[in-house]
């Protein structure tokens, strides 16, 4: 199960996730102002969770219902 970036990273960007990525599956979406995690990348090892100082990374299965859509946002922004 891929992590997944949602709402508190908007307009906070502050990469620390993308430090403590030992894959670099991590990207920033300037269109939309947060960043996204690569889910075939991803090795769900958890390390970018508590470097999140936000809390907006989560494993896809434990995402809040009112963050769900960003699980497509995520893994939509690799399709284009
Ligand atoms: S869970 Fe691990 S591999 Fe996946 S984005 Fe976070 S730090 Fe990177
Ligand atoms: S650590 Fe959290 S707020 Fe900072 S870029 Fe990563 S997901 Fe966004």
């Amino acid at each position: 199960m891929p992590y997944v970036i949602t709402e508190p990273c908007i307009d906070v960007m502050d990469r620390g996730c993308v430090e403590v990525c030992p894959v670099d599956c991590i990207y920033e979406a300037p269109e939309l102002r947060m960043l996204v995690i690569h889910p075939d990348e991803c090795i769900d090892c958890g390390a970018c969770v508590a470097a999140c100082p936000v809390e907006a990374i989560f494993e896809d299965a434990d995402v809040p219902d009112e963050w769900n859509e960003y699980i497509a946002i995520n893994a939509d922004w690799f399709d284009k």
